[in-house]
């Protein structure tokens, strides 16, 4: 099932972080440092950014997505943007069901497989972000934690062609305890069997399935040659466009050696 050649995709994560013109700046320094070579590059930007970050990085190599949206198509819920407009907006792709929302805003696996479906409807490509916590770690209970998010999170979801799963373990998220390429490596070989056991064989080998966790660009390189790791999740570290482009070069032995 290794054999299969996947494209690698690093996609950062902003959060809550930079105004459009930040948004805009950012884009416009990147793309030139991106070239044919170097994996597919997304950035998932506040919700502010997104039309301006798509104008800016039209042409480019650079794709823009947002990091939430509601599982309604419209409606009556003050304070939400549903999927058509981030469409509308620009944008490519949308992150769902991150920890932090699961954890903030109480978002259930029920609830994203809503807004998966309504997502995958809409046309927009989904990063769906799976993880244990350090208890759930600690107490043996990972493969069915991830069993379980899966299962629910993708219920009734058959076309995985648009959709990318984010391993991010809890623990490791914006705590500079970076899973080891070897934990990493082992979840992923196991969500990639756990797909092709409910799924299929095929779908399983063509599924991308990205890392994220504290990736820095002196563990980019490690955790992504690893035979089932096929991107990077990054939010820390993608608010700087040196240290984001780093990541994207993990390949570059010259840039890693400003690391070590
Ligand atoms: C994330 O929030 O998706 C993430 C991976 O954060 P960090 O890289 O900062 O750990």
């Amino acid at each position: 099932m290794n054999e299969m050649k996947r494209s690698k995709i690093v996609i950062g994560n902003w959060k809550m972080y930079k105004t459009i013109e930040e948004s805009v700046a950012f884009v416009e320094e990147l793309s030139p440092l991106i070239s044919d070579q170097d994996p597919m590059v997304y950035l998932a930007v506040p919700f502010t950014s997104i039309k301006p970050a798509s104008e800016a990085a039209k042409d480019t190599q650079i794709v823009i997505g947002a990091q939430n949206m509601n599982d309604a198509s419209e409606g009556a819920f003050t304070g939400e943007v549903a999927g058509q407009m981030l469409v509308n907006a620009g944008a490519k792709f949308v992150i769902l069901g991150h920890s932090e929302r699961r954890i903030f805003f109480k978002e259930t696996n029920e609830f994203i497989n809503k807004k998966v479906k309504r997502a995958l409807e809409e046309g927009l490509r989904v990063v769906l972000c799976i993880g244990e916590n350090l208890t759930e770690r600690e107490e043996g209970k990972t493969h069915s934690v991830l069993e379980t998010q899966i299962k629910e999170c993708l219920a009734d979801v058959n076309q995985l062609e648009n959709v990318i799963l984010a391993y991010e373990p809890i623990w490791a998220i914006g705590s500079h305890q970076t899973a080891t390429p070897e934990i990493a490596q082992e979840a992923h070989f196991f969500c990639r069997e756990f797909i092709a056991q409910n799924w299929n064989q095929e779908q399983a080998n063509q599924l991308m399935i990205q890392y994220g966790g504290s990736v820095k660009p002196e563990n980019a390189k490690a955790l992504l040659e690893q035979p089932d790791i096929d991107g990077l999740l990054v939010g820390g570290a993608s608010l700087s466009v040196e240290v984001f482009s780093k990541i994207i070069h993990y390949q570059s032995d010259l840039n890693l050696g400003n690391h070590l």
